[in-house]
């Protein structure tokens, strides 16, 4: 197997907790080519902020997108070539901000893609901006007196709109986060991992993850006990939320007559 390093100088401030992303990342593609996944057949896509630098890290094909376009370009990869597994990494604002639209419908489409949510609660790139996942009084750029808005929770609002593989990690434990990835990438749907990433310069949270990070110790038994483990402060719980099979997008439009079905046709014909 090639090398994923690229090479490249990494700009992470020291302790960022991107670098323990990157590390799940990097072990989880291993075990699955180690299971016949070829490289070849791995596609990843960003969008902007400190989260999409992991695109110049990562020694593989993809697209680095706009802001808030992770998800749309990850969408046309699957869709030109369904045969791919199509990882997208996505920040608080591309995800579930300027990109909000983009991931509820892809949800909602359960198309096969794995989205993995860098949860920095901030703004990183920018400074430390308020973002859609900021906790409430957070003091920033934007927010000097403190946030007056409540932040999303990504594991409701993604269970809600359609995901079928659902989970939370955090970037500190980086084996189970490496686990969770090779789960999410065999899913056959939309699956959507949420990890709890420490920005050591603008929202430091080792401290408060550390205290009240708990493993999980199976899936729950319903939606109504998975939200309300999903809503917990006191105990922050990590680990899958919600696993279900449904009909995936390209299976499922493949009985129409589309571009898609065509495209597959003349592929044959060629061939
Ligand atoms: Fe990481 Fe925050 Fe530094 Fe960005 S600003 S690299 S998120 S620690």
């Amino acid at each position: 197997m090639r090398s994923m390093n690229t090479g490249k100088e990494n700009t992470w401030c020291m302790g960022c907790g991107n670098f323990g992303i990157i590390a799940a990342a990097k072990k989880a593609i291993t075990a699955l080519h180690d299971e016949g996944v070829s490289l070849a057949d791995i596609a990843i896509t960003c969008g902007i902020g400190c989260h999409g630098k992991i695109f110049d890290y990562l020694n593989l094909s993809g697209v680095y997108g706009l802001h808030g376009r992770a998800l749309a370009t990850a969408q046309g990869i699957k869709l030109a070539n369904p045969k791919l597994h199509v990882i997208s990494f996505g920040g608080d604002g591309d995800s579930l901000g300027e990109g909000l639209e983009h991931t509820l419908f892809a949800a909602k489409r359960n198309i096969d893609i794995t989205l993995i949510l860098h949860n920095n609660g901030t703004y990183g790139l920018t400074t430390g901006q308020a973002s859609p996942l900021s906790y409430t009084g957070y003091k920033g750029l934007s927010t000097p007196l403190g946030n007056v808005e409540n932040p999303f929770n990504p594991i409701t609002l993604l269970m809600e709109a359609g995901a079928s593989f659902v989970a939370r990690a955090y970037s500190a434990k980086i084996d189970h986060l490496s686990g969770l990835i090779q789960q999410a990438v065999r899913h056959k749907g939309f699956s959507f991992i949420e990890v709890l990433q420490p920005c050591v310069s603008y929202n430091n949270s080792y401290d408060l993850y550390n205290e009240r990070c708990v493993m999980m110790d199976a899936i729950p038994f319903d939606e109504i006990n998975a939200r309300q483990l999903a809503k917990a402060t006191e105990q922050i719980y990590l680990g899958i939320f919600k696993q279900e099979l449904k009909p995936e997008y390209c299976e499922a439009i493949k009985v129409q007559d589309n571009p898609l079905q065509r495209a597959e046709r003349l592929a044959m014909i060629i061939h």
